[in-house]
């Protein structure tokens, strides 16, 4: 019987892994290996790390928490889920059912790429999620914004931050005249209609193309394509859910504690802010949440 079986070992499951390992409790990890940002060649804003491929960051932690013995990371998909706090099975996709006092899901989100051609070639590279993680590189140029929800008019306002240069592209949402009079008194281009093509170079944006033609030049677009929980676990589980303005997250409490005892919740699964450093946070919660609800 392990303490704790955690669901996905990317940044939080990971940092959870370490806090476990160093409270010398037993811990099972199972982990598919492919952690939101592997599309990035390097991830930024990330406290000593800042400009480290993702990859790097994760191959390092993994070593690390290795290093302690109750710590087992599995390379495999967990699948199923049962039981309840003291006795949680959990079953992978090659058939190893392992049992755990408590659950820490980290399993993270899957980003639904429009089908818009180019798109996905430029995902991480030139089309970004967060100009906090990847706006430096390109300030001053030319952006543009495809909306997705009424949080894309917070954005176009925020990213003058980093450039003067800032088109929304409405994408076929419709905005009321008062929002669309502001955003153009800031400068912020706005551009209807449906965009139809990236034009990019090994995943470097040249240009947007609309539906009727016209073409746009750009050097980043950002972009929040529309997202999901990377498994079903929590369905299984019955577990209480929250909305983003981009998809869905597990509901958590104090301590990331789920609406089901003996269930934590952390990283990109728990909120719609998404980060490493936000990741690893929840991680650490969760796993100092579990280890105290065993200490009772
Ligand atoms: C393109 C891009 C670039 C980004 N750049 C930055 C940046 O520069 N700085 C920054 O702070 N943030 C960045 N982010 C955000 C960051 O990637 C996420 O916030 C972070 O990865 C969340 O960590 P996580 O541990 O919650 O989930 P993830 O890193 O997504 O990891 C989830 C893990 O669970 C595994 N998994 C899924 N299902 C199962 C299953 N059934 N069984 C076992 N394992 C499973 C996955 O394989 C994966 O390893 C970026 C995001 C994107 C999309």
């Amino acid at each position: 019987m392990q303490d704790v079986i955690i669901v996905g070992g990317s940044f939080a499951g990971l940092t959870a892994a370490m806090q476990l390992g160093r409270a010398r409790r037993k811990v099972t990890v199972f982990d598919t290996g492919l952690n939101r940002n592997r599309y990035a060649d390097h991830a930024h804003n990330i406290f000593g790390h800042d400009g480290t491929p993702p990859g790097e960051l994760l191959a390092a932690a993994r070593q690390q928490v290795q290093a302690y013995p109750t710590v087992q990371l599995v390379p495999a998909k967990a699948q199923l889920v049962s039981g309840g706090p003291d006795d949680f099975r959990v079953t992978t996709t090659d058939g190893e059912t392992v049992s755990g006092r408590r659950l820490i899901l980290s399993y993270g989100i899957v980003d639904d790429f429009p089908a818009i051609p180019g798109f996905a070639q430029c995902w991480g590279k030139t089309v970004i999620h967060c100009p906090f993680c990847h706006g430096y590189e390109v300030a001053g140029t030319r952006w543009g914004l495809v909306y997705s929800s009424p949080m894309s008019l917070h954005g176009a306002v925020l990213y003058a931050n980093w450039t003067d240069d800032i088109t929304l592209f409405l994408d076929g949402h419709a905005i009321i005249d008062e929002e669309r009079h502001k955003l153009e008194k800031r400068g912020v281009r706005l551009v209807d209609g449906k965009l139809r093509t990236i034009s990019h170079d090994a995943g470097r944006i040249a240009s947007v193309t609309m539906d009727d033609g016209t073409e746009i030049a750009l050097e980043a677009l950002y972009a929040h394509p529309r997202n999901r929980p990377s498994a079903d676990l929590h369905e299984q589980l019955e577990l209480d859910m929250g909305d983003t303005p981009t998809g869905t997250m597990i509901k958590a409490g104090d301590m990331q504690a789920t609406s089901r005892p003996g269930i934590y919740v952390a990283g990109d699964l728990a909120t719609g802010m998404h980060s490493v450093t936000f990741a690893s946070n929840t991680g650490s919660l969760a796993a100092m949440g579990a280890l105290q609800s065993m200490l009772v």
